[in-house]
């Protein structure tokens, strides 16, 4: 795995320093995408700008995917580093839930090839109310 995060930097012609090591290692140890802050501050050691450059490098080169959700941007690894996944974003509490279905995958391909279209990559994020907000809410009453 690590491997393949030090050949992309080299091929990219980018060399493997402390401050990129360090914040790939954060990386791993979680599966939810975090805040850009919250990486920096559990990457102990390398300072707050040096975080930023990393995960920005690291962004344009397919290492990790960011996401903007509201104005504050998330970061995760890419893949091969993290199976394929979606998110489920629960509006209220902002819990993130991973979610892979196959059927997604396949319809998915399927449009595409309807559509005479090469399927490269996607992107799909689901965002609404997730179960413990969902019970929180005023129930409607019958009427
Ligand atoms: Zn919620
Ligand atoms: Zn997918």
């Amino acid at each position: 795995m690590n491997a393949d995060f030090e050949s992309i930097l080299r091929d990219a012609g980018q060399s493997i320093t402390k401050p990129r090591q360090a914040v790939f290692e954060t990386l791993k140890t979680t599966d939810e995408p975090l805040k850009n802050g919250e990486i920096a501050k559990r990457t102990p050691n390398i300072d707050r700008a040096s975080v930023y450059r990393s995960l920005e490098l690291f962004t344009k080169l397919g290492i990790t995917t960011t996401t903007i959700r509201g104005w504050t941007p998330f970061t995760e690894l890419a893949e091969p580093f993290k199976p394929h996944h979606h998110h489920m974003i629960c509006e209220q509490c902002g819990r993130v839930e991973e979610i892979a279905n196959d059927t997604l995958e396949d319809v998915l391909t399927l449009v595409a090839n309807r559509h005479e279209f090469t399927l490269k990559s996607h992107t799909v994020e689901l965002s609404g109310i997730c179960k413990n907000c969902r019970a929180d809410l005023p129930q409607p009453t019958a009427s």
